[in-house]
């Protein structure tokens, strides 16, 4: 039997890329020790700042509030949960029941921000309503309901649940559509704008999408297994995920080096052109004219919602 390089203990895991082998504990260990270095070495929370972690009741965000609940006390932050129900049918329903009990296991104040309640409407309607695809419009939606919540809860950082995995395809992806403005945001952290628009953090930027998986596992939390209805399998990430998880086989650590050396580099990249400003309707961040959130709500249900929503997280602030 295996046994962990650290303490002898039965192993439960290898890290191909460091040709260790670790126990539960010291696996635990390793994966929030990446985290918290990736905290320090790039400045993500101070101490006394306030974090807003988005979860969606997946195993990366089962991680990420538990490892960032485990390092609040010792880095002094404080944190807190948000969950959207995007009205996606029984998903939705399974997804709020996953992210209520790991906040409650976790003992990580949640706020559930319900769009059917709020606007009338979730994804699957307002992407019939406007003729987008589900995702766009959810993508969009999830974008626009984080930030808000976050100015108005005066929060210092949005975490999100981005892995290594994650930004190695989204690199790969702006890359062959020769996208460098997509690239540009692809670092460990982006600024915060003064009342428009709140920084977003990434702390499982080198935590591979197995070892996020292994660690939810191994600490008992609770995450739902199943993926949402719309995901589109035919998706160039999908392939462009295998072929870097062929390549990781045959070169161990390949992803890390891929995230490391963008984490480096980023600021070289050309950031998106144009002014930021405000939106008309709404007064958050917008690139021009009206934000694309108060435009889809406009046509879809009327009015544009910006304002709503912000009212909502304002009265729970
Ligand atoms: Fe939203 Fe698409 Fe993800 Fe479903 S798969 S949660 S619609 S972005
Ligand atoms: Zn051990
Ligand atoms: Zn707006």
């Amino acid at each position: 039997m295996a046994r962990c390089s650290v303490c002898g203990a039965p192993a439960v895991a290898y890290i191909r890329y460091q040709k260790r082998y670790m126990c539960r504990d010291h696996y635990l260990e390793f994966v929030e020790s990446k985290v918290e270095r990736a905290i320090l070495r790039h400045r993500l929370v101070r101490r006394g700042q306030r974090v807003l972690a988005a979860v969606s009741g997946g195993k990366d965000s089962s991680t990420l509030l538990a490892v960032l609940s485990r390092l609040s006390g010792k880095l002094g932050f404080e944190l807190v949960a948000l969950y959207i129900h995007l009205g996606i049918y029984d998903y939705s329903e399974k997804s709020r029941e996953a992210s209520l009990r790991l906040a409650r296991q976790l003992n990580v104040p949640l706020i559930v921000f319900d769009l059917k309640e709020v606007l009338g409407a979730g994804i699957p309607e307002l992407a019939r309503a406007s003729k987008r695809p589900p995702c766009s419009v959810c993508g969009m939606v999830k974008r626009y309901v984080i930030n808000a919540a976050a100015v108005e809860l005066a929060a210092d950082a949005v975490a999100l649940g981005h892995n290594a995995d994650d930004i190695a395809v989204y690199n790969l992806k702006s890359f062959l559509n020769q996208d460098l403005e997509a690239i540009s945001k692809l670092g460990v952290r982006t600024e915060s704008i003064p009342g428009v628009a709140v920084g977003r953090i990434r702390p499982l930027y080198y935590v591979y999408e197995k070892e996020s998986f292994l660690y939810s596992l191994l600490a008992g939390l609770p995450f739902l297994h199943e993926e949402c209805p719309f995901v589109d399998r035919r998706q160039m990430e999908v392939e462009l995920k295998e072929t870097v998880n062929q390549l990781e086989d045959k070169r161990p650590g390949l992803k890390l080096q891929m995230v490391s050396k963008l984490a480096k580099r980023v600021e070289d990249y050309p950031k998106p052109g144009g002014s930021i400003g405000r939106c008309p309707s709404c007064g958050l961040l917008s690139s021009g004219g009206e934000c694309s959130f108060c435009r889809v709500t406009r046509r879809a249900l009327g009015r544009p919602m910006g304002p709503v929503v912000r009212e909502w997280f304002r009265r729970r602030a």
